[in-house]
């Protein structure tokens, strides 16, 4: 191997952590390399948020032509529909980004090494695969996120059992498709696919959709499945899968005791498992939780003071934008700053199936334990706005949580049209240690559905209007 290279910052995983990292690293003076065995942009723009959220588009374009094309008198006969062109588009939008990001790292003199990093020293990099080099450095940011996990009896073959990698290039529409996990990789294809034609059933082990989701979001959001035909299964789990030449058959077990489901296909939507096997950790004592995420502070060094850990290597939420603003925090604290640190409770989760759905901060639970029966709770239904009425997307809520004596927001809740970019309104607010009364004081556009957090707001405070 070659002698050792050296950087100031040596980067594993150009993700939206990692490459984000870089880019704020070089902004300050940093010289920067990143290590990427794939494709730069990581799973966000390659194999997740990005690709699915092109699919999604498609999915409410068809939804929104067969149940209210009438409404708006367009009738286009018979729906033609093919799911192949609608990932050959999400797909070419992945390019587009990858391209992006690495156009960005170039622009910000970021050196992009292809290849596997491994962790060879406090200080030391070496790289294997597509090239073959050792990278030193004064710091080492881990950012090498996760992978899809399934259980060992589920067996993954790209062609009837897949997880959220292969269904992103898979251009087939089975007839049956069950989905096991309702978080919301489960909840955001088993809407793509249902749109498409796919009779949908969803299986999830917990007792509500989006397990950590405000119950009442969840109960909203599984009614709308049900009306749109896909069927939920609540506290009914995963046991065998028997494959035979015919469908796919599922042994569950759900309140009424075991059965069998049938399926053409099975999307494995369970959870994820961190990307720290084999990246040298352990010879070097980088400490790593029970299930294999690196252990960080709070600002994100890991055991060994000169290797730090970002997104989703570094635990939940497994969120991009959790993953870059820790990216940016870290090296940021590297260079001495002095900021504030990452606030899980400010990090948003969204969901972009329809309804959306979308919170942030405390959950009302939560929320009561700490401030009590005086917490004030405002909600807003969707019903009631003028603007999701005239757009026929009437379903869900905005709800705003404020603790009793200010009334500064503590918590969102949020499912219907548009919630995903709602949410940031209340984000701000809460940056700002804005109260609700602040929040309704501001003027919001009519005819919006903005104006459902300015109602929501108004209602905490009970002068609600419109409702
Ligand atoms: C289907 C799906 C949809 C999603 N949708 C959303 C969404 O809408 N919004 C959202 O916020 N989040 C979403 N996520 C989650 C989001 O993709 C992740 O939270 C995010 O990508 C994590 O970023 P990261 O930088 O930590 O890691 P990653 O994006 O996983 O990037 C890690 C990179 O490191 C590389 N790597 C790993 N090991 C090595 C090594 N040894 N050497 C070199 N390179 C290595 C990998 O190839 C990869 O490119 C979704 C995930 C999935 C699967």
């Amino acid at each position: 191997m070659a002698s050792a290279e050296r950087f100031d910052l040596a980067v594993i995983g150009s993700g939206p952590g990692g490459y984000v990292a870089a880019i704020r690293a070089a902004q300050l003076g940093r010289r920067v390399a990143v290590i990427e065995e794939d494709r730069p942009g990581g799973v966000c723009l390659n194999w997740g948020c990005i690709p699915s959220k092109a699919l999604l588009t498609g999915a409410s374009l068809v939804e929104t032509l067969r149940d209210h094309g009438e409404t708006f008198g367009v009738v286009a006969g018979e729906l033609r529909l093919d799911y192949g062109k609608a990932i050959d588009h999400s797909r070419k939008v992945a390019d587009r980004l990858c391209k992006g990001v690495q156009g960005l790292l170039k622009k910000n003199r970021i050196e992009l090494i292809a290849g596997r990093g491994r962790v060879a020293g406090p200080n030391r990099v070496e790289v294997r695969g597509a090239s073959e080099r050792v990278v030193e450095a004064d710091h080492l940011l881990l950012a090498t996120g996760s992978a899809e996990w399934t259980p060992p009896g589920l067996p993954v073959d790209g062609e009837r059992v897949l997880t959220s990698r292969e269904a992103l290039e898979s251009k087939r529409i089975p007839e049956r498709l069950l989905v096991v996990g309702a978080g919301a990789v489960g909840v955001e294809f088993a809407y793509v696919y249902a749109a498409y034609g796919s009779r949908v059933t969803v299986i999830e082990m917990a007792s509500q959709m989006l397990p950590g989701a405000d119950p009442e979001v969840a109960a909203a959001l599984q009614r709308e499945f049900r009306r749109k035909g896909i069927e939920v299964r609540l506290g009914t789990r995963f046991e065998e899968l028997k494959q035979d030449a015919g469908d796919l058959r599922v042994a569950v077990a759900g309140p009424k005791g075991s059965e069998e489901l049938r399926a053409e296909q099975v999307l494995a939507a369970i959870g994820r498992r961190p990307r720290s096997a084999d990246l040298g950790l352990e010879a070097v004592g980088v400490a790593l939780d029970a299930k294999g995420f690196v252990r960080v502070d709070g600002r994100f060094r890991s055991s060994v003071p000169s290797i730090s850990a970002i997104g989703d290597l570094a635990g939940a939420p497994l969120l991009a934008h959790k993953a870059s603003e820790e990216g940016i925090a870290a090296v940021e604290f590297l260079a001495g700053h002095k900021r504030p640190a990452v606030d899980p409770h400010h990090i948003p989760a969204c969901i972009y199936a329809e309804p959306q759905v979308a919170w942030i901060g405390l959950g009302e639970a939560e929320a009561r334990a700490k401030y009590g029966d005086d917490l004030r709770v405002g909600r807003f239904p969707f019903t009631a706005s003028g603007k999701a009425i005239a757009a026929a997307h009437t379903a869900g809520f905005v709800k705003i949580l404020a603790e009793p004596r200010y009334g500064q927001i503590v918590g969102a809740h949020l499912v219907g049209a548009g919630a995903t970019e709602l949410v940031a309104e209340i984000g701000l607010a809460m940056t700002l240690e804005a109260t609700t009364g602040e929040l309704a004081a501001t003027s919001h556009a009519h005819p919006t559905l903005s104006e459902a957090v300015m109602e929501a707001a108004l209602a905490a405070e009970g002068r609600g209007i419109n409702f």
